[in-house]
């Protein structure tokens, strides 16, 4: 969960109008906000210029301008960039990840609303199917006092599994490892209750790695199910099991998926897409 409130330093835009627009980003999910907390805010908030929001629902009941803006990756950051091989089972072997059977991945700090006891019920289910592993990645967020509960509980309902490998928990922080789990996974889950957007939907996509992900907030503007990535709702363990077989058995379909993922975020989902967005929304706003 990121607020930004960033002032748009343009400066041939001040020189002609002498005056700086200041606008709010926001990539939460405003649509059942803490009615408590919202009074607190909005009064900052009407202070703005604009608004934009990654989401047509998060439009909430500013009086503000707004725009939709999706987010975006950088595709050469650390994050994002090119691996070579030798790079990436660097760090997979440094995490003690190995690479000898199929991996399943979620990249989620350990919140409920990521679901990562779901994700762990899921993998079981893959198991009976399929000889793999899962790999849960999240950092602890410092902001986030539920964190260590649900990191504990997971370690419980993975127990025998933890032991013997087969699902391997990671909370260090660390770009290049993320990037190396979403390039070397057979699959991606994000089986969120709530998303704003879900920028590790569309990091994983841009590897070519498919995705399974729960059809909330933001993801659905990101995957077409069936087309670039599957779409399933968020407590049907069981059909999330099934779509994450059906990738593992058949590569023509993981790779078709991957693939057409990969394409959607060139199109969409890049920095480039941004800059474009943001000089419209200041010539918007001051024309
Ligand atoms: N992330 C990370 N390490 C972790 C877990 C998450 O670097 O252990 C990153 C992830 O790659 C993504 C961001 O944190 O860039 C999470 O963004 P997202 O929109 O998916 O979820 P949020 O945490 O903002 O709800």
């Amino acid at each position: 969960m990121r607020v930004y409130h960033d002032p748009q330093p343009l400066p041939l835009i001040n020189f002609y109008k002498k005056r700086q627009p200041w606008i709010w980003r926001c990539h939460i999910d405003l649509s059942h906000p803490n009615p408590e907390l919202w009074e607190y805010l909005k009064n900052f908030i009407l202070k703005y210029d604009a608004e934009i929001i990654s989401h047509e629902n998060y439009k909430g009941d500013l009086p503000l301008q707004h725009k939709i803006i999706q987010p975006a990756i950088d595709p050469l950051t650390p994050k994002n960039m090119e691996l070579s091989t030798k790079d990436m089972d660097k760090y997979l072997k440094k995490n003690r990840v190995p690479t000898d059977k199929p991996i399943l991945t979620q990249i989620s700090r350990f919140d409920k609303w990521k679901d990562p006891q779901g994700v762990v019920d899921v993998f079981k289910r893959v198991r009976k199917k399929i000889d793999c592993r899962l790999v849960l990645c999240g950092s602890m967020a410092s902001d986030d006092p539920e964190g260590l509960k649900i990191f504990e509980q997971v370690q419980k309902k993975s127990n025998n599994l933890i032991e013997k490998g087969d699902i391997i928990l990671i909370t260090s922080e660390n770009n290049i490892l993320v990037n190396a789990l979403q390039r070397t996974s057979s699959v991606v889950i994000q089986k969120s209750q709530r998303e704003g957007f879900g920028l590790t939907v569309t990091e994983a996509m841009w590897k070519g790695t498919p995705v399974v992900a729960s059809n909330v907030g933001g993801i659905p503007l990101q995957i077409t199910d069936n087309d670039n990535g599957f779409l399933v709702e968020p407590n049907d363990n069981e059909m999330f099991a099934e779509k994450i077989i059906e990738l593992m058995k058949t590569p023509a379909l993981a790779k078709r998926i991957g693939e057409s993922a990969k394409e959607t975020v060139q199109k969409k989902f890049l920095i480039t897409r941004i800059l474009q967005d943001y000089l419209d929304l200041m010539s918007e706003i001051l024309i």
